[in-house]
């Protein structure tokens, strides 16, 4: 399709001038016509997206973020789909790049520290959720007509981390001078200790007016960027230079945390924290396309008037809390508006886990599944993370079946339950669903979601 000014997309937005065009994408402003607000849309080549492993990831993160709300972060509205492309509708952001900022000289000490809070707080709350960049470099952080710094991208960063790691040598304009050494070496890498270190270089590079890390040519700098060489410039306050020495250890575990960051009295000079759990959602620009209703009784799609809540996970089993869900959760679980259906590979979708939704409350669900571990003579514990995980005694053809469950609150009387396989053979853990573990938990369920094939079927056995 040809984005051209006054081009509909989806019957819905109408597409403007380009306003930008990154490694992976182009970015039209564009209006909704219902409620004459503007937006950018951001249009990727589907097959851009599918020459790389990273589909789940893109997913979980895509809809994170379309759950997250924080001022510093470009707000995702909607994602949309067409044959070979995938639309995001996104917060316009109107007053251009941080970059452009930069590249008329270094900013003063209070300037860069205002940037570098919001970045580093921003950051902090999208690893809260489980979601990093990966990218973070000066083209990515917008400001807004009030100054405030927003990151873009958040959440579609795998897309840009495929583009990277096979085109790391030889791409033109992503410059690999933000890149943490562990990245560049392509270990497998933890996100958030690569987006501490890019935060290091931004900060560097705001004060400096130039690049922390850099030589004539590219080997040179990943040889600097690998044993973390850099020198600060005279006008760096010492508090700065031991606060950058920390940011940009190569050694991702002893690189300090984002937490120790906005602890440290350079960082916390005027610094206010923003309580980002309580900022309410407000209904998309979508109401049309996303229907409400008030009573869960209706389809599971059509959940309405659900807080929004903080996610939070307990620490004992016996005070066990669920993972929060809202509405839209819901609706990105249910097949209506299912991710799987932008990325399905060779137009076959994953077959999803089982969830099943119940009017019990958390510790009900716990009891059961209990209850059902212990008929069935499987441990079950609790994770760290505030899972459940259920363990099988016998050898099965592929080791013993091992099973995650989590508990996500929907309302207070209203929750999600989705079981996931971790170990063990796929037929085995199927015909286990089916004959005792569904059986077994009828008296709790509502209903049950998902791949009528998981979820239904008879019993499979091996051929
Ligand atoms: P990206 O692919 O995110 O690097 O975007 C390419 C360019 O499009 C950016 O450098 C910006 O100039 C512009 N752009 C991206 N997102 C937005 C947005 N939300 N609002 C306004 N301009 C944007």
């Amino acid at each position: 399709m040809d984005h051209k000014k006054g081009n509909i997309l989806m019957q819905r937005y109408e597409l403007g001038k380009l306003l930008g065009q990154g490694t992976f994408a182009k970015v039209y402003h564009a209006r909704n016509i219902k409620t004459g607000k503007s937006v950018a849309v951001k249009v990727i080549d589907k097959e851009k997206v599918m020459q790389n492993g990273l589909i789940d990831q893109i997913k979980r993160e895509i809809s994170v973020m379309k759950l997250v709300r924080h001022p510093n972060v470009v707000q995702l509205y909607e994602v949309m789909a067409s044959k070979s492309k995938i639309y995001f509708a996104i917060e316009h952001i109107k007053g251009g790049e941080l970059f452009n900022k930069i590249a008329k000289g270094r900013l003063k000490e209070e300037a860069a520290r205002k940037y570098f809070q919001q970045l580093v707080a921003a950051v902090d709350f999208c690893h809260s959720r489980g979601v990093y960049h990966r990218d973070l470099k000066p083209e990515n952080l917008l400001l807004d007509e009030f100054g405030n710094l927003k990151i873009t991208d958040f959440g579609l960063s795998a897309l840009v981390d495929s583009k990277r790691l096979d085109g790391l040598l030889h791409t033109t304009c992503g410059t690999p001078a933000y890149v943490a050494p562990e990245v560049i070496h392509k270990k497998g890498y933890d996100g958030e200790k690569a987006d501490i270190w890019s935060c290091g270089v931004i900060l560097f590079v705001l004060l400096a007016g130039y690049l922390p890390f850099s030589d004539a040519n590219l080997m040179g700098m990943y040889k600097k960027i690998s044993k973390g060489e850099f020198k600060c410039p005279h006008w760096f306050p010492p508090e700065v230079r031991k606060l950058l020495s920390r940011i940009l250890d190569p050694n991702p575990t002893t690189r300090v945390t984002l937490a120790k960051i906005m602890e440290n009295p350079w960082f916390q000079k005027g610094f206010r924290k923003i309580e980002t759990h309580y900022i309410p959602r407000s209904v998309l620009d979508d109401e049309n396309f996303f229907k409400y209703t008030e009573s869960p009784k209706s389809s599971c799609a059509d959940l309405k008037g659900l807080e929004e809540r903080a996610i939070r996970k307990s620490s004992s089993m016996s005070t066990l809390k669920p993972t929060s869900m809202n509405a839209f959760d819901i609706i990105s679980l249910s097949q209506g508006f299912n991710l799987n259906s932008l990325f399905e590979e060779n137009g076959q979708a994953k077959k999803p886990e089982a969830r099943f939704t119940t009017k019990q409350t958390a510790s009900e669900i716990v009891s059961k599944l209990e209850e059902v571990a212990s008929t069935e003579h499987f441990q079950i514990m609790q994770t760290p993370n505030g899972t459940l995980r259920m363990k099988g005694q016998k050898e099965g053809r592929k080791g013993q079946l091992a099973i995650n469950a989590e508990i996500f609150e929907v309302a207070p009387s209203f929750h999600m339950v989705e079981m996931k396989k971790l170990a063990g053979d796929t037929i085995e853990y199927e015909n286990f669903c089916d004959q005792e573990l569904k059986p077994s938990l009828k008296d709790i369920v509502w209903t049950w979601h998902g791949d009528q094939q998981t979820t239904e079927t008879s019993t499979k056995h091996h051929p």
